[in-house]
């Protein structure tokens, strides 16, 4: 008999290795951004407070981007909940605000009086307020497309860096809260003073009906105050993040990982690396990183599985 049971255990390792293989595709994307629905990939890279990677290194992100709001894993707080369905509510408030202003600066940029034409040329807190508001409603329209473009030309580099999900989800934050905060800030006050100094009196002065001049007030308010909340969630996710992390950290799952008993092996199924840092090895045999079942472990909805086989890592 003894004999038999070397071939046999190949044989299965082989299985598994097969199986691996044709898993391997789906595990790397459940760790991804990538979308199944390429219009919300589109709605989120442009208008999401926090960029997809960041939110995807926390969250599951396949879950959102085959649906409007988030599947959440059981282990999570009913606060990261509530945030982080926030985060995906005022996305999709931010892609209405954003039509808003953009009709809004079709009515307005129009009716600026022919001497104002060419506002760069001229000393911007010298001019009226209703030309501001056409040079504040231009600007956020160029920053929110500056925006989308930055993400996807940084989100392109740091992939082909070879970096850790984590490391690059905070790259892709740091550079959103350096890049944005401050700019997203000076245009939503410049949009609200402006707005503010331009009375539907004056809009109608310039050519503008007086129900032009009521939307571009709605539109020009609903669209700085998003920016001004997509500011505070940007800032805030710090601690959301942290927080999500704390809960898998109380989470069953967690504990269960950091159970299993350390092992040695050549690759890892889930990052396809040799790193030499800790293996571990689940009942059913198949070994991984332990930092790498963690990250699989994170995105699970209530059983953990082994990656491979399937199996329920709790029995
Ligand atoms: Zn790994
Ligand atoms: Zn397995």
């Amino acid at each position: 008999m003894e004999p038999l049971v070397e071939p046999l255990m190949e044989q299965e390792q082989e299985h598994g290795r097969e199986l691996g293989q044709e898993l391997v595709e789906p595990l790397l994307a459940s760790r991804r951004p990538t979308c199944k629905s390429e219009v919300l990939k589109v709605l989120w890279t442009i208008f999401s407070p926090v960029p997809l990677y960041s939110l995807a290194a926390s969250v599951d992100i396949t879950t959102l981007t085959s649906a409007w709001f988030f599947k959440l894993p059981a282990y999570m707080s009913w606060r990261a909940r509530f945030s982080i369905n926030a985060m995906a509510l005022f996305t999709y408030v931010n892609v209405f605000a954003t039509i808003g202003i953009f009709v809004a600066s079709a009515v307005v940029v129009p009716a600026v009086p022919g001497e104002y034409h060419g506002l760069l040329t001229h000393h911007l807190p010298k001019e009226p307020p209703f030309t501001k508001l056409a040079y504040f409603l231009v600007l956020s329209l160029a920053l929110t497309v500056a925006r989308a473009g930055a993400r996807k030309i940084l989100h392109r580099k740091l992939l082909t860096s070879n970096r850790s999900v984590a490391d690059m989800a905070l790259a892709l934050y740091e550079c959103d809260c350096v890049a944005w905060n401050f700019t997203m800030l000076i245009t939503a006050i410049g949009l609200l003073t402006s707005v503010h100094g331009s009375t539907v009196h004056v809009m109608t002065g310039h050519g503008m009906t007086e129900s032009q001049a009521i939307f571009v007030h709605v539109a020009t308010r609903l669209f700085a105050d998003c920016w001004v909340a997509d500011i505070i969630l940007r800032t805030a996710w710090r601690w959301i993040a942290q927080r999500i992390e704390t809960d898998f950290q109380n989470s069953q799952t967690y504990r269960m990982i950091a159970e299993l008993p350390s092992t040695t092996s050549s690759e890892c199924p889930i990052c396809l690396s040799d790193a030499a840092i800790e293996y571990c090895r689940l009942p059913c045999g198949h070994a991984f990183h332990r930092e790498c079942l963690f990250s699989w472990g994170r995105h699970q909805m209530t059983v953990v599985t082994c990656p491979l086989c399937r199996l329920s890592i709790g029995t």
